[in-house]
């Protein structure tokens, strides 16, 4: 069971996160196991901390009023916007749009880009481990423009096939939509480098998923072939409500708004509207400003942790995770052999519903996720309908790991 190597001590402050030191069961006598941080990861103190400062100083709408606390605001806002485009390695900030999430942020491509730029006939190339947030929008897509969607499958062992990736390049497709890292078999494709060159070269536009990799490592989209970047601040220590779509110049130039209404025009007449220029022009209405308070603070503690040292910890945990989950008769770990950095592992036990498995965990303290996870044509190509998911982050510790270990051969057990 013992399958070190271990992972150092936790990046990120476990005191930090008060939901940690619960304690569960019928005497109190569990510690809570958090193993579903891809879903949403847990919210620091600190982060708590800067919103009920922001909160009780300087609360008013942005980008609206000229009073002080308006302008307090707003400075906080754009401040957020400064700090996210600097974490992703964007040199303009004005081509960061804040929406409410990462699958807003696929949508807004979708409608703000490619929906004008695409017609029929267009290719676009949609890699089969993507989120549904990175598939359904441009299936929508194809219903609205003709555009074809070809899929670039995956192996039983979950890897892109790059040369059927290869033979999509040669048509020429418009865009190729691509995960940076699985929310399944946790880990980023190992040709997806090279995928993202190719599209550039055949002249496509990349829409690429960071939902689940902008947490676990440094992400420097000024190195990247990607037009559109798409994140949730609420995996990465923020608050749901808020995400974003990094843009590169070219898509940037390319956008037109999508919503309308308040704060997204320039002048508005009876004859029409002009929309304003740079990200606003994207982000009608009041948008959440307290939750871009929450993720500067967000990325102010994974900076402070080491983005590296965080990827090199949660990887430690999962190859542990993997190693000792695959000892156990009946369990199969999806998507191997696993890359040697992952941030979680999917898994089935032989005879067991996985959302039983998950049932007879979380009566042990150890929270996992069960079902599908909004990737069904990932699980249909690895061969199962459904798995169990621990998933981890900077705060999680080898206890964590050894618990779901423990909880999951108890069960395995019980089975047999
Ligand atoms: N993409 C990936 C890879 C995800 O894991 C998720 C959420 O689980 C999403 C997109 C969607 O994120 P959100 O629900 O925050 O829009």
């Amino acid at each position: 069971m013992d399958a070190r190597p271990a992972a150092d001590a936790t990046p990120l402050d476990r005191a930090q996160f008060p939901v940690l030191e619960r304690r569960i069961g019928r005497g109190g006598d569990r510690p809570l196991v958090y193993l579903d941080s891809a879903a949403t990861s847990l919210v620091p103190l600190r982060v708590t901390e800067a919103v009920t400062r922001f909160l009780h100083t300087s609360c008013a709408n942005i980008h609206r009023g000229a009073h002080m606390l308006a302008e307090e605001a707003t400075d906080a806002y754009e401040c957020a916007r400064e700090h996210l485009a600097a974490h992703l390695g964007v040199d303009d900030p004005a081509r960061v749009v804040f929406t409410h999430g990462a699958t807003e942020s696929l949508n807004l491509a979708a409608l703000g880009w490619a929906e004008h730029a695409l017609g029929p006939g267009d290719v676009v190339a949609v890699a089969e481990d993507n989120h549904h947030a990175n598939i359904v929008c441009w299936q929508m897509l194809a219903e609205r423009r003709g555009v074809e969607i070809a899929w670039i499958p995956v192996d039983a062992d979950g890897q892109l096939d790059y040369g059927e990736w290869c033979r999509i390049a040669e048509r020429g497709p418009k865009l190729a939509a691509l995960a940076q890292q699985s929310n399944v078999v946790g880990w980023e494709q190992p040709d997806l480098a090279r995928i993202l060159d190719d599209a550039r070269l055949a002249g496509a536009f990349t829409a690429l998923d960071g939902a689940q990799a902008a947490v676990h490592g440094p992400v420097d989209l000024a190195a990247l072939p990607v037009d559109f970047y798409a994140l949730s601040a609420h995996k990465m220590m923020g608050l749901t409500g808020i995400g974003a779509l990094a843009c590169s110049p070219r898509a940037f130039e390319r956008m037109r708004p999508v919503f309308g209404g308040g704060g997204m025009v320039a002048q508005v007449d009876a004859c029409g509207y002009v929309p304003a220029c740079g990200p606003q022009g994207f982000e009608a209405g009041t948008p959440a400003i307290a939750a871009a308070v929450a993720w500067n603070e967000a990325l102010r503690m994974l900076e402070e942790a080491g983005m590296e040292r965080v990827r090199r910890h949660v990887a430690a945990l999962a190859l542990r995770a993997q190693r000792g989950l695959s000892e156990l008769p009946g369990v199969r770990v999806l998507g191997g052999p696993t890359p040697a950095s992952a941030s979680l592992v999917s898994f089935t036990v032989d005879d067991v519903h996985p959302h039983d498995a998950s049932a007879a965990l979380d009566a042990e303290g150890v929270l996992v996720r069960a079902g599908h996870h909004c990737a069904k044509p990932l699980h249909a190509a690895l061969g199962a309908r459904a798995s169990v998911r621990a998933s981890f982050a900077g705060y999680s510790n080898d206890e964590d790991v050894d618990a779901l270990l423990s909880a999951v051969a108890r069960l395995v057990e019980r089975r047999a």
